[in-house]
């Protein structure tokens, strides 16, 4: 635990830049080619505040209850604020977070894109998505089966949501020691994405938002765009 002290939030967002430099350059890819996400979940705004000095702007919240009661003072005082919803999402909750959010990382089912076209319609306002795919044993969320992701792509293209950008694909790896299982799920939703772009050549659909603090070197490896960082940055979580 760290004790609400947050004085290292600064130097550990130099650390994990570098690295993410470094893994970069180990894979052979362009420079600046991954994004870094600051998981702020179960963190203080003072833990926000503290990356916003060290120049970090994109943020990723897990509940739509925790994102609403921090953010919206946070993106008034730095409008360049870009806070994406990255936990499982209930249909109920969907009115607020398009309300916060600039892209909805956790979308794992059609009825939630319904809901998002429905809330974004009304708010008059365009929302990015990516589709997450379960990719790993452990974890519980996201598209399980190839033919729902197509249909909700058929939805896509059939122009059933015009208040949402299908941006691409968001994964989280299982929660085991071993690398091999942990890049056999990195693999697999690169490999969809692919399949899936080839498909729909009508949509961007190049971001791959994989890898967090244990992992995400491994993610670049196998082509992340996006690593989503919560421990590395603020430290161990106070459940
Ligand atoms: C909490 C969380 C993260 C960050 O995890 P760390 O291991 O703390 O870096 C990333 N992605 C999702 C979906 C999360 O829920």
């Amino acid at each position: 635990m760290n004790n609400g002290n947050y004085e290292n939030v600064c130097e550990n967002l130099k650390k994990v830049r570098m690295q993410i430099r470094e893994a970069e350059q180990k894979a052979g890819r362009p420079q600046g080619s991954v994004k870094l996400m600051a998981v702020s979940k179960f963190h203080p705004d003072q833990a926000v505040l503290k990356a916003i000095e060290a120049q970090q702007l994109l943020f990723g919240e897990n509940r739509v209850q925790e994102a609403c009661s921090k953010f919206p003072e946070l993106i008034k005082n730095n409008p360049d604020i870009e806070l994406h919803m990255i936990g499982q999402l209930q249909t109920n909750k969907v009115r607020h977070a398009v309300e916060i959010a600039k892209c909805i990382e956790s979308v794992d089912r059609i009825p939630l894109l319904d809901e998002i076209e429905k809330q974004c319609q009304r708010l008059n306002k365009t929302i990015k998505i990516l589709f997450e795919y379960h990719t790993g044993e452990e974890s519980k969320s996201g598209f399980t089966d190839m033919q729902e992701l197509t249909q909700a792509l058929e939805n896509f293209k059939q122009g059933k949501y015009a208040h949402i950008i299908p941006a691409g694909f968001m994964t989280m790896a299982p929660f085991v020691e071993d690398k091999d299982i942990i890049r056999k799920s990195f693999v697999t939703l690169r490999t969809i994405a692919q399949q899936m772009q080839e498909k729909y050549p009508q949509f961007d659909l190049s971001e791959l938002s994989m890898g967090m603090s244990g992992d995400y070197e491994i993610a670049i490896e196998e082509g992340s765009t996006l690593v989503r960082i919560g421990t590395a940055i603020f430290g161990q979580r106070d459940y």
